[in-house]
Parts: C-alpha cells; sequence; structure tokens
C-alpha cells in the first residue's frame, strides 16, 4: 500500500496496513511543506532465527511507532525522533513496515529453549 505525501494534510489520516504478520495502526498528519508526522503501532509477529542455536523463533511486536516522513532528501539531523525519506513522492507502507522487521531480526534475541538453558 501507498499513500502519495501530497495527499496528507493537516486532518490526520488513520491507516492500517499489514504485511508478513505485522499490522501497523497510525494516524498521519502534515507537520510541515516536507514533513508528516506518522503516530502509530505496530503489532504482530515475525519470524526469525535464534542467535545463539539457529532454530526458528518469534518476534512479537506490540509497540509504539514514532516517525517522521520527509518529502525528498532529508540533510539535517534530527537524533529525538526517526526520520524516513520518501523519494518519489508515495509513502510506501509494505516497505516501511519490512524495514522495522528486518531492525528487529538484526538484533540480538535467544529462543526460549536458549534462555532456560543460560538460567541453568
Ligand atoms: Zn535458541
Amino acid at each position: 500500500m501507498t499513500i502519495e505525501f501530497h495527499k496528507v494534510l493537516f486532518a490526520p489520516k488513520e491507516i492500517t496496513h499489514e504485511t508478513k504478520g505485522v499490522k501497523l495502526e497510525a494516524s498521519l498528519v502534515k507537520n510541515s511543506k516536507h514533513i508528516i508526522k506518522l503516530d502509530g503501532k505496530l503489532t504482530g509477529t515475525a519470524r526469525r532465527v535464534c542467535d545463539r542455536c539457529g532454530d526458528d523463533m518469534d518476534i512479537v511486536f506490540d509497540e509504539t511507532l514514532k516517525l517522521f516522513l520527509h518529502n525528498g532528501i532529508y540533510t539535517q539531523k534530527n537524533n529525538d525522533i526517526d526520520t524516513i525519506e520518501v523519494l518519489d513522492g508515495k509513502i510506501d507502507f509494505d516497505k516501511l513496515i519490512e524495514d522495522e522487521i528486518i531492525t528487529a531480526q538484526s538484533d540480538f534475541a535467544v529462543c526460549g529453549d536458549c534462555l532456560n538453558k543460560t538460567k541453568g
């Protein structure tokens, strides 16, 4: 699903989109000429492998997601809130969710079995 950047206005726009088992519910609101603020929640389950034993395991998403979407290349650095560049005038929610899954998959994590072994 994509939404054209210029169609998001100062009145909040509610969206719900699910891809790869993870659902994003968010409100989009224009913040300035080139910035949209996304305020939402990610829920669902994705798959990854355990960093210790290599077995498949679930990543459970239940978290808030706050982002700025910048129309065009973003050069200013804002460390308070993540800013994502929208390069073709369209916000791609499949890619946005997939990027969040990839980020979660690249964090260190061990499965329940390995956690129990650690506890001994
Ligand atoms: Zn494991």
